[in-house]
């Protein structure tokens, strides 16, 4: 039985290296890169939906550069010990941290709505499935998914509750309440909390709460880091213009990440 669903007609998928296909004539083309598109025109929003090259290739680069190393490595640490088979990474970006779970599961799925995203993820790591998909419609059949990881990405909890196995398991991983606390200072006149209960009250019906962590840690940025953490951040598009051209001038910058980790088992 294929993993994966046609997002047109929901039939299963019959996955061959060079098109992926339903029973009902659907077909989608392996790319060169070995990423598969299943983003039918017609539920996109946008002409280019998700981030952009310039944010994708910034979040690249800060990332490789390992400033979210620990966070990485705590969450490979929390999976491990989960033994899952087969794990989805919603809004998985460029990769970053689906790559790093491949080491603790063996069949890692990554899926983003943005192509050029799931391009470069592709262009650099074989051994995760990447997909341009939409997380509103998960191309994945139904309780075929052990582990479903959402890191700063969307929540649909009715399609992770139905692709997850019965007792599946649900990573997310959101700013703890003050993360870039002196970085969004700068930002704003007034910083707000970052709300991490909200995530859970929405989770709590269906899922009992396994763990729950906050990861912090330093950041030590110098300015391009700096500008780079700017681009992958959603702060410094609300920001006045001349308060982030002050912080961006800035030559170091030092601020704290913070992360609240929760990992979630679905109710049987
Ligand atoms: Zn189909």
């Amino acid at each position: 039985m294929s993993l994966f669903i046609c997002p047109l007609c929901r039939a299963p998928l019959n996955v061959q290296p060079k098109s992926w296909s339903c029973g009902q004539g659907h077909s989608f083309d392996v790319a060169r890169e070995g990423y598969v598109n299943l983003l039918p025109v017609q539920h996109k929003h946008s002409r280019k939906p998700g981030d952009n090259a310039d944010m994708v290739l910034a979040r690249r680069a800060f990332l490789q550069a390992g400033f979210y190393a620990p966070l990485r490595d705590a969450l490979v640490a929390l999976l491990r010990p989960l033994q899952a088979q087969t794990l989805l990474d919603i809004g998985c970006g460029e990769g970053y941290y689906s790559v790093a779970f491949s080491r603790a599961v063996p069949e890692v799925i990554g899926v983003d709505i943005a192509k050029p995203a799931i391009r470069l993820a592709a262009k650099s790591c074989r051994e995760v499935i990447w997909l341009v998909g939409s997380s509103a419609l998960l191309p994945l059949a139904d309780a075929s998914i052990d582990c479903v990881s959402s890191l700063f990405s969307p929540l649909p909890i009715d399609e992770i509750l139905r692709v997850l196995k019965p007792t599946g398991t649900v990573l997310l991983v959101t700013p703890a309440p003050e993360h870039l606390w002196t970085l969004r200072q700068q930002l704003f006149e007034t910083v707000q909390a970052h709300e991490p209960d909200k995530f859970l009250a929405d989770f709590e019906a269906q899922f009992e709460l396994r763990h729950r962590s906050q990861i912090e840690f330093e950041l030590r940025l110098a300015k391009t880091s700096l500008k780079q953490l700017l681009l992958m951040t959603p702060y410094a598009w609300r920001a006045k213009p001349d308060r982030r051209a002050a912080l961006e001038s800035s030559e170091k910058f030092t601020t704290s990440a913070a992360f609240t980790v929760l990992l979630l088992q679905k109710k049987t």
